[in-house]
């Protein structure tokens, strides 16, 4: 592995049993809370569009908002968050996802992201894929294009960044964790 990530990795804390028992929690306040950390894994993720045009960086509720404003200064586009249903004030559009059990829905202001723009999709770590395929959902369906989905983390074993290349969307990850 590059060093590049080898020193991203160590600066992710690892919470065994968190939320519950057999989760690996893979905590990324202590890469946000490293100055070098945060700068290079935001340099290292926008660096494929370095130069290009993005018309908006779309991120996740919550740890997606953080790197997603990061990653939208260092673009120069437009900042757009995804949300749980209902902390949106204006008129939404929305889809359901499955999670583990059960349903959730998220949301995104429907003047947020024009059509035809071109939007690069944010969170801190893709697992089996659901939410950021439900994000990019989200936003094709308001006719927009999503060049990339990027995500500090990725876990492999669980598939998530396959599914979302299945979509025709391509994934940039900057450090993996084998298992779940
Ligand atoms: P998924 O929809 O399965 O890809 O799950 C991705 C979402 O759940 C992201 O918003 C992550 O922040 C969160 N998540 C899932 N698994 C973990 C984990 N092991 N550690 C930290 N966050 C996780």
């Amino acid at each position: 592995m590059k060093p590049v990530d080898q020193s991203l990795q160590s600066s992710i804390r690892t919470i065994p049993d968190y939320p519950k028992a057999g989760i690996l929690f893979r905590d990324i306040t202590t890469l946000l809370g490293d100055p070098r950390a945060f700068r290079r894994a935001v340099d290292e993720l926008v660096h494929p569009w370095a130069g290009s045009k993005i018309d908006k960086v779309a991120g996740i509720e919550a740890r997606g908002f953080i790197l997603g404003g990061a990653v939208a200064h260092q673009l120069s586009a437009g900042f757009v968050p995804i949300r749980k249903r209902g902390k949106l004030p204006h008129d939404t559009v929305r889809i359901a996802y499955s999670l583990e059990y059960g349903l959730d829905e998220m949301e995104m202001h429907r003047d947020a992201i024009a059509p035809g723009e071109r939007t690069i999709l944010v969170d801190d770590l893709i697992a089996t894929g659901g939410t950021a395929e439900a994000a990019v959902k989200l936003i094709q369906g308001i006719g927009a294009e999503v060049v990339a989905a990027i995500f500090v983390i990725d876990l492999p074993d669980l598939g998530g960044a396959k599914r979302i290349e299945a979509l025709g969307v391509p994934v940039r990850t900057l450090v993996a964790f084998e298992g779940h």
